[in-house]
């Protein structure tokens, strides 16, 4: 129920609440067990300091562990070899067991990553149930080109298989949702799972751990392991036993995971970081495009690798619309994660404030103009908190790391453009190339926005919205691979062709190309 909260606002205290922080073990072969080093790694709010849990401080050696459990059932085919239908009603049963535990769910990320209770309540964590549902649904509706006779003595079809272990690594800011993304493709293919979540936020990745025990996906299938990503990370990477990594993370850490990969020639699936346009036509509702930049700009407190970053405005309507962004984003309530009046919580941490603080001061150094925000938030009673400013920077040369790199807080950058041509060449002027946005109402520049832009996802008078039905993914060095949808299953597939020769004749009118003499074809 709701409880007033010292400042007056209203608190929402999870049904069930967290009660005293837990130890979480990791999940291997079915069991509980701790790391093979004892050690334990604590995990506390970035917004009021409070632990949250502890997680087993995992090593090379539990990978080992968690890869020969996880080689070890996908050998023995307790999970690929199940009766389809059983398989689909497990997946699904995981996400009931998600939507009735939502409440201590939710409180678990709220506690771990600082973010506004409001936000996980209704984005990532409710909706991550239904990515589930599509990926189960997924694997009764196999996709490939139908058998038939493409040489006309055989005939060929095609055979979609699991491709095996998947190493699959996440990162803190959706941690759930992320996760559920990771898994889905993952055990609705048939495959074995290694998973590793963030070492800030691993606490509801443990709990999806159980809930898929829970669910009655069998031991082995979904391991979890934790630790650091230098090590825990790195040693899935590169283990020799695992067929597939995914991650989804930073861009550098792709780079990373890639190298480390082609020990064994693993197949890699990566899913990394953005820096979106937002373009901004004259003609454009401009209203809507104003509430469209704060609100895709700021969700997650920015911290979101699709959000929009990078405004382009036509010249003509730029200083109106910076206006009406800067009063909106100056709007934003930033507090207590727990209060339902908070917009915006805090950052994953301190040292990310001062990341994300040092982008703004050294662009305030060199001539950008500050229109709202631009200095960490001081919220009463947390001011140890990781909190931020909504901050708007006007007047950024296209060349600026602030423009070029992923701030990835509540950072958003403002340029103007004269003609379309400009536009489309400076938002496509980035190593990144996940999402973008293009407001405008005239039809004809849409669709030339859409096929120019050089992102995964191109939106149209809109910014975030997504569907567990379409794909979700990047290019350049923003990864490759896709999430969600029936494209992300696909990748955690392999393909094979089986041709089945029709005649039965010994001698083939080839055979004579490798042996015997040339026939008589007069
Ligand atoms: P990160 O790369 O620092 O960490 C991601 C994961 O990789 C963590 O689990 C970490 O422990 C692990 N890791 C770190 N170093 C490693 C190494 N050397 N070897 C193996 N694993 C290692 O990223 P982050 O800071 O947790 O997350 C933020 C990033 O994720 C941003 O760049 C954001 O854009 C990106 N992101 C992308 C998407 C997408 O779908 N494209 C979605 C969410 C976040």
């Amino acid at each position: 129920g709701l409880a007033a909260f010292p400042d007056g606002t209203h608190r929402r205290v999870p049904p069930m609440a967290l009660g005293s922080p837990a130890d979480w073990k990791m999940i291997i072969d079915g069991q509980e067990v701790e790391a093979s080093g004892g050690g334990w790694t604590e995990v506390r709010s970035p917004a009021t300091g409070e632990l949250a849990g502890r997680v087993p401080t995992g090593s090379s050696e539990d990978v080992d562990r968690a890869v020969g459990a996880a080689r070890a059932a996908f050998d023995d085919r307790r999970w690929r070899g199940l009766w389809l239908p059983e398989r689909v009603a497990i997946m699904e049963r995981l996400a009931d067991l998600i939507e009735e535990n939502l409440p201590e769910l939710v409180a678990l990320e709220v506690a771990q990553t600082g973010t506004a209770f409001k936000f996980r309540r209704d984005n990532d964590m409710p909706f991550a149930a239904d990515n589930l549902r599509q990926m189960a649904s997924a694997a009764r509706h196999l996709d490939g080109k139908a058998a038939s006779e493409y040489s006309t003595d055989h005939t060929s079809m095609i055979r979609r298989e699991p491709i095996g272990v998947c190493g699959q690594i996440t990162p803190w800011n959706y941690p759930f949702a992320m996760a559920v993304w990771k898994i889905g493709p993952a055990l609705a293919a048939g495959n074995t799972v290694v998973l590793k979540p963030a070492s800030r936020t691993p606490l509801t990745t443990m709990r999806l751990g159980l809930l898929a025990l829970e669910a009655g996906v069998p031991p082995g299938v979904l391991n979890v392991v934790t630790g650091p990503g230098a090590e825990v990370g790195a040693a899935i990477a590169g283990h020799d036993d695992v067929d597939l990594v995914s991650l989804t993370g930073d861009s550098e850490t792709g780079k990373r995971i890639s190298a480390l990969a082609a020990g064994n020639l693993k197949r890699v699936h990566l899913e990394l970081g953005g820096k979106a346009p937002f373009i901004v036509y004259a003609d454009a509702d401009l209203e809507a495009a104003a509430r469209g930049a704060v609100a895709g700009g700021f969700i997650n407190a920015g911290q979101d690798c699709t959000a929009a970053t990078r405004l382009y405005v036509e010249r003509v309507v730029y200083e109106p619309v910076l206006e009406r962004v800067s009063a909106l984003a100056g709007s934003v309530r930033v507090g207590h994660p727990e209060s339902l009046a908070t917009d915006m919580g805090s950052l994953i941490s301190r040292e990310q404030v001062e990341r994300v603080d040092g982008f703004v001061q050294r662009a305030r150094q060199s001539g950008a103009r500050v229109l709202c925000g631009g200095r960490p938030a001081v919220v009463d009673g947390l001011e140890d908190g990781a909190f931020y400013e909504p901050t708007l920077l006007a007047d950024v040369a296209q060349e600026a790391e602030c423009v070029q790199l992923e701030i990835f807080g509540p950072v958003m950058v403002a340029l103007p453009f004269d003609t379309e041509e400009e536009v489309l060449a400076a938002a496509n002027d980035s190593r990144y190339g996940l999402a973008s946005s293009v407001w405008t109402t005239d039809v004809f520049k849409s669709m030339r926005a859409a096929k120019a832009l050089d992102f995964g996802t191109v939106w149209v008078n809109d910014h975030i919205p997504i569907s567990s039905d379409m794909p979700h993914g990047g290019f350049k060095q923003s990864g490759a691979g896709k999430d969600m949808s029936d494209y992300s299953f696909d990748e955690y597939t392999r393909i094979k062709h089986v041709m089945v020769e029709l005649t039965g004749a010994a001698e083939k009118d080839w055979h004579y190309q490798v042996f015997g003499d040339v026939p008589d074809t007069e």
